[in-house]
C-alpha cells in the first residue's frame, strides 16, 4: 500500500492499521506538515518503508505506485491557517500532487483513495450536509474558497478518471477529524485549546464562539476509510466521514476548562485579529453518514468526550516530558 502524507497526522493512523492487517506498506512524504515521529511506533516494522519526497516528484511516484498495489492519497496542504497564509502553495501542491497520482494509479490500473474535506460545500449551511449538496462558495480571491476549489478539482479529477477511464478511485470527505498525534501548529481548534488550558493559558475562541462544528475521531475515521476501501461497491463514490455529535466551540472550551479545572478563561477574538485578511469562517457543518453507514455497516464509537479525555491525557503527558531534564 502507498500512503501519501502517511507521516500526517491521519496518514500515521492510517499506516499503523494497515500495518496491523497484515499489510506492507511504503509512504510518501515531504515531511512539511508530516512528522517524522508520528512514525515512531511503525519504524521498526519490517513491512514498513519511508521515503522523503513529494508527490510533485514525477518520477518518483511513478516508481513507487508501479510497486504497490493500492493507493491512499492524503498528502496536501492542510489547516485553515496554512491555506489563507500560503495560498499559492497550497493550491498548486494540491491540484498537481493529486493529478500525478492519479496519472501514475491510471498508467499502473491501481485501485486508488483520494481524501477530500468538508471544505467542498462551503458556506452550504444545510444541516446535515448530503455528498450530493451544493458547494456555496464565495469569491475566488478569499484563500479557503481557493483551497476549496482546489480539493474540488482532485475530486473531479477522480471522478472522471473513474467514468472516462475505468480507474477504480474512491473520494472520501473528512468533517473535522481529531485525535492522538494532531500537531496545534495548523490551528486545530481542540489541540490548541486543550493546550491552552492544560498551560493554564487563556483559551482563544474566535469570533462569538457560536458556530458549531462535529468532531471525530481519527480511529473511527480509519476504519471507515477501510471499510469503504474494502467494499468494491464504493468505487466510483464519494463519502462523507464524520460524527455527527455536534457542538460550539464556546461550550468546546468550557468543557475542556471544566475536565481539566482550568483557571483558564475563555478570551473571545475577533475574527479579524485571528486570521490574516482573506478568511470567512463557516456558521455550522455537520455531515449525513447515511451512505457510508448503509454500505458498510460502519458507526461512530467514540463521543466527543472521549475525544476529550484522551486529548487532555496526551497534553498533560507532553507537558510533563517537555519539564523533565534531558
Ligand atoms: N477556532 C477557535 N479558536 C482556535 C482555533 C479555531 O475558536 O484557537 C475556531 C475556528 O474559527 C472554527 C472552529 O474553531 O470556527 C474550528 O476550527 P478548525 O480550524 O479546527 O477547523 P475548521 O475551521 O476547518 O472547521
Amino acid at each position: 500500500m502507498l500512503v501519501t502524507g502517511g507521516s500526517g497526522f491521519i496518514g500515521s493512523h492510517l499506516v499503523e492499521a494497515l500495518l496491523r492487517r497484515g499489510d506492507a506498506v511504503v509512504v510518501l512524504d515531504n515531511l512539511s506538515t508530516g512528522r517524522i515521529a508520528n512514525l515512531d511506533p511503525v519504524q521498526r516494522n519490517p513491512d514498513f518503508r519511508f521515503v522523503h519526497g513529494s508527490v510533485l516528484d514525477e518520477l518518483m511516484v511513478d516508481e513507487l505506485v508501479h510497486e504497490c498495489d493500492a493507493v491512499f492519497h492524503l498528502a496536501a496542504a492542510v489547516g485553515v491557517r496554512l491555506i489563507v497564509e500560503q495560498p499559492l502553495r497550497s493550491f498548486t501542491t494540491n491540484i498537481r500532487g493529486s493529478e500525478i497520482i492519479l496519472a501514475a494509479a491510471h498508467k499502473y490500473r491501481r485501485r486508488i483513495m483520494l481524501t477530500s474535506t468538508s471544505e467542498i460545500y462551503g458556506k452550504n449551511s444545510a444541516v446535515p450536509l448530503r455528498e450530493d449538496a451544493d458547494r456555496v462558495l464565495g469569491s475566488p480571491a478569499v484563500a479557503r474558497w481557493a483551497y476549496s476549489t482546489a480539493k474540488a478539482v482532485d475530486e473531479i479529477l477522480a471522478y472522471v478518471y473513474h467514468r472516462e477511464r475505468g480507474l477504480p478511485t474512491t473520494v472520501i470527505r473528512l468533517f473535522n477529524t481529531v485525535g492522538p498525534r494532531q500537531s496545534p501548529a495548523y490551528g486545530m481548534v481542540i489541540p490548541r485549546l486543550v493546550r491552552q488550558a492544560v498551560a493554564g493559558e487563556a483559551m482563544t475562541v474566535y469570533g462569538d464562539g457560536a458556530q458549531t462544528r462535529c468532531f471525530c475521531h481519527v480511529g473511527d475515521v480509519i476504519d471507515g476509510m477501510l471499510r469503504l476501501f474494502d467494499n468494491p461497491a464504493a468505487i466510483g463514490e464519494v463519502f462523507n466521514l464524520g460524527s455527527q455529535e455536534e457542538t460550539s466551540i464556546l461550550d468546546l472550551a468550557n468543557r475542556i476548562a471544566a475536565k481539566t479545572e482550568a483557571s483558564s478563561e475563555v478570551q473571545l477574538i475577533a475574527y479579524q485579529d485571528a486570521y490574516p485578511v482573506g478568511f470567512e469562517d463557516m456558521r455550522r457543518r455537520v455531515p449525513d453518514t447515511t451512505k457510508v453507514e448503509t454500505l458498510t455497516g460502519w458507526r461512530v464509537q467514540r463521543t466527543l468526550d472521549d475525544i476529550l479525555n484522551e486529548a487532555i491525557a496526551e497534553a498533560r503527558a507532553e507537558q510533563a516530558a517537555a519539564v523533565i531534564p534531558g
